[in-house]
């Protein structure tokens, strides 16, 4: 049964009728149709007849996460239910922009996120989403790659389908896919936390580097993935493509070209964070890698980004690539200097044109790293030099090399010099270096 352009359906509590445009699509639990509501536009999602296995369970789950709203900006959000007819029901939720690719798209190549600064930012925002799933008690059960949605040219995230979003422990019969389950759930545990973190590190893992950490040459072997296998594989005996201490199933050239050819290109502090959670965190689920503690590596990738001149995006680690102070720009291969660095307790910033600072490096205790608070700028006049604009609301205290002193108010500048100290409004204490 399909919906005609034109029908009406009444919409639950409100005693008015949202009325039906166009079907948009298809899934494996029902039908989206493109919808007009009290003027405006949405997306309606109505369940097949029968194909939910708890539909009392799942539809007081549902009603309740509409009261709750949503976890963060980035889930497209229940908004509404429908009252019950024909059998079903269904939920309307806000219309998914175009610019919006999925990222099956992306693993698929047939999209391209091109600037790290894109690539990053959508990693923050599925990690900033997890932190606020997860303070809410809930977990997303159904993670994969046709459920995430983002636009290439900046990294915007949009998370869709979170009709299976519910509270730790509840189960809606919902199985997930094997590929970015923890592998204790695959084996048969009801997923929390911790196998979140999992999850969660899978898909961080696909979105950097387009490859599984678990497929590699082991996995290319078992020429069907059955089901036997996959429990094998992302079960019983997984292992990290990238495991220093286990060479099984390492990546196999002319198969898994992109893990080759960008695992080298991140810094280790990050390349340490998958093989923790991928070798040691498989067994141990108290030493993955907690969604804080991807929120920090991230901010910390942001603060690595040099734009050379040619406009491409590098990573300028100390530990880097090259480690003996330049690299080459990735993109047109000119050398590089290794940036000074403005370094905090927690945080080191290269200083290089175009890069922020974010209340996260500015105020103490904070791990906002959206609120801009200040930003490395080139002299209008000398493009040589550089400073660092106070674009937060309160006056930092800086002192010079020479033990002179001085206060930056909020709009004015200071000069970017090694051996600076600046003592910023919210707190935190950095040197130039
Ligand atoms: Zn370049």
């Amino acid at each position: 049964m399909e919906f005609e352009s034109g029908h009406r359906i009444k919409v639950a509590g409100a005693g008015d009728f949202l009325t039906v445009q166009e079907k948009l699509g298809e899934g494996g639990q029902g039908t989206v149709y493109r919808v007009v509501y009290r003027e405006k536009e949405y997306a309606l999602k109505w369940f097949f007849p029968g194909t939910l296995k708890c539909p009392e369970e799942f539809h007081v789950n549902l009603k309740r996460n509409i009261l709750d709203g949503p976890p963060a900006p980035a889930f497209l959000w229940p908004l509404f239910l429908t009252e019950e007819t024909e059998g079903s029901f269904g939920y309307l939720m806000e219309l998914r922009p175009q610019r919006f690719c999925s990222f099956t798209d992306i693993l698929n190549a047939k999209e391209r996120i091109v600037k790290h600064s894109a690539r990053v930012n959508a990693a923050l925002t599925i990690v900033e989403s997890f932190i606020a799933l997860h303070r809410q008690g809930k977990s997303y059960q159904d993670l994969n790659d046709g459920n995430f949605f983002l636009d290439p040219s900046d990294g915007s995230v949009l998370i869709c389908d979170n009709d299976n979003v519910a509270p730790y422990g509840v189960n809606l019969g919902i199985a997930g896919k094997c590929r970015y389950m923890a592998p204790e759930v695959v084996l048969g545990e009801k997923p929390g936390m911790q196998s979140d973190y999992f999850s969660l590190a899978v898909m961080l893992f696909l979105l950097l580097f387009l490859s599984h950490p678990l497929e590699g040459e082991k996995v290319i072997k078992s020429v069907c993935l059955t089901d036997r296998h996959e429990v094998r594989h992302y079960g019983n005996s997984p292992v990290f493509i990238f495991d220093p201490a286990n060479a099984s199933n390492r990546p196999v050239r002319g198969v898994h070209n992109n893990a080759i050819a960008l695992w080298p290109l991140y810094p280790a502090f990050l390349r340490e964070a998958f093989v923790r959670s991928f070798t040691e965190g498989i067994q141990r689920k108290e030493r993955r890698v907690s969604d804080n503690e991807w929120l920090r590596l991230f901010i910390r990738l942001r603060d690595e980004i040099v734009v050379c001149g040619c406009g491409g995006e590098n990573f300028a680690c100390p530990e880097g690539p090259s480690g003996d102070g330049t690299f080459r720009c990735l993109s047109c291969g000119a050398a590089l200097t290794a940036p000074l660095r403005l370094n905090t307790q927690k945080f080191s910033v290269a200083i290089a044109p175009g890069n922020r600072l974010y209340d996260c490096h500015t105020s103490e205790g904070s791990m906002d790293c959206r609120t801009v608070t200040g930003e490395i700028i080139r002299n209008k006049k000398n493009p040589a030099l550089w400073g660092i604009r106070n674009l937060s609301d309160s006056p930092w205290n800086t002192g010079m090399p020479d033990g002179t002193g001085r206060e930056v108010l909020p709009g004015a500048a200071l000069p970017a010099f090694r051996g600076i100290h600046i003592v910023f409004g919210g707190g935190c204490r950095a040197e130039i270096v």
